[in-house]
C-alpha cells in the first residue's frame, strides 16, 4: 500500500512567500493545505501548481486574527487530507510605512493583530493538533518572522518589526514547551523579499533601491529561497534542530 504523504499547512499560502513554500513542499513529497484571506483566484492558482506535483492541495478561506477562523481552516484541511503534522506559520502584514508620529492606529492595531494574535492562534491551534501526549503524530512549526525584529525598522514600521520581535520570542517558547511533545519548532526571518507586501504598504517606489546597497549581496531575496530554508527546517534533515531562527537575508 502507498504510505500517506505528510501534510503541511501554511498560512498566507496564496501569495508571495506562503506560495513558494507551498509549491515546493508538493514538490518534495508533502500534501498541502494552503490559507487565504481574500484572493482566491491566487489560491487557486497556488493549488493548481501544487497538483501539478502529484499532491493533494485544498484551500481554506479566513482570517488568522479571528481564533474560530483559525479552528475551522485546521478542521478543514484535517478533514480533506488527513492529520496536519507541519505548519508554516506565515501570514502577515505590514501596514502603510511611516515615521512612528504618524503611524495610523488602525493599520498599527491591524498589523499587531494579524502578526502577533494570528500567530499565537495559529501556533495554539498547531500544538493541539500536533502535540503526541494528546494524540496528534508529533511534527514540526516554521514561524516566519523577519529581519526587521532585530534591525527595528526606524521610520518605516517600527510596530512591523515589534510584531516580528513578539514572533521570536513565540518560537523560543514554542520550541521548548513542545520539544517533549515531539515538534520541533523554529523561525525563518527573511530578509527583503521580492513580493507584493511591498507594493500594498508603501507608495514609495524607490523604497527597494534604497535598502539595496544595505544588503551585502546587493540584491532582494526571491520568495523560493525562503521557501528552501522553510522546507529544510520542516524536513527530516533538520532532525535537532528547534528553537533556531535562520536569517535569510543576503547578509542583512
Ligand atoms: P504577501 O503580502 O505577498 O502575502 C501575504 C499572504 O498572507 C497572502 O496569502 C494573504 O492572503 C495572507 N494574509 C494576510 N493577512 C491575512 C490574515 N489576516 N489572515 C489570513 N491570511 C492573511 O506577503 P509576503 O509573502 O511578503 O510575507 C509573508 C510573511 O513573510 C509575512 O509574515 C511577512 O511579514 C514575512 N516577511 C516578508 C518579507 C518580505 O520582504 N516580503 C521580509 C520579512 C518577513 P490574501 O492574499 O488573501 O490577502
Amino acid at each position: 500500500m502507498q504510505s500517506r504523504r505528510p501534510v503541511v499547512l501554511i498560512t498566507g499560502g496564496s501569495r508571495g512567500i506562503g506560495a513558494a513554500v507551498a509549491q515546493l513542499a508538493a514538490a518534495r513529497g508533502y500534501d498541502v493545505a494552503i490559507t487565504y484571506r481574500s484572493e482566491r483566484e491566487s489560491a487557486e492558482r497556488v493549488l493548481a501548481a501544487c497538483r501539478t506535483s502529484g499532491a493533494a492541495a485544498v484551500a481554506c478561506q479566513g482570517d488568522v486574527a479571528m481564533e474560530a477562523d483559525v479552528v475551522r481552516m485546521f478542521d478543514e484541511a484535517q478533514s480533506a487530507l488527513g492529520p496536519i503534522s507541519h505548519v508554516v506559520n506565515n501570514a502577515g502584514i505590514t501596514g502603510k510605512s511611516s515615521r512612528l508620529e504618524q503611524a495610523d492606529s488602525d493599520a498599527v492595531r491591524a498589523c499587531i493583530e494579524v502578526n502577533v494574535l494570528g500567530a499565537i492562534w495559529v501556533a495554539r491551534e498547531a500544538a493541539r493538533r500536533l502535540s503526541t501526549s494528546r494524540g496528534g503524530p508529533g511534527g514540526a512549526i516554521v514561524n516566519i518572522s523577519s529581519v526587521a525584529a532585530s534591525l527595528g525598522s526606524p521610520n518605516e514600521y517600527v510596530w512591523y518589526a515589534a510584531s516580528k520581535g513578539a514572533v521570536d520570542s513565540l518560537t523560543i517558547g514554542m520550541a521548548k514547551e513542545l520539544a517533549s511533545e515531539g515538534i520541533r519548532v523554529n523561525a525563518v526571518s527573511p530578509g527583503m523579499t521580492m513580493t507584493d507586501i511591498h507594493e500594498r504598504s508603501t507608495q514609495d517606489a524607490g523604497r527597494v533601491e534604497r535598502i539595496r546597497p544595505h544588503i551585502p549581496m546587493n540584491r532582494i531575496g526571491e520568495p523560493e529561497e525562503i521557501a528552501e530554508a522553510v522546507l529544510f527546517l520542516i524536513s527530516d534533515a533538520a532532525s535537532y534542530i528547534a528553537g533556531a531562527n535562520l536569517s535569510v537575508s543576503g547578509g542583512r
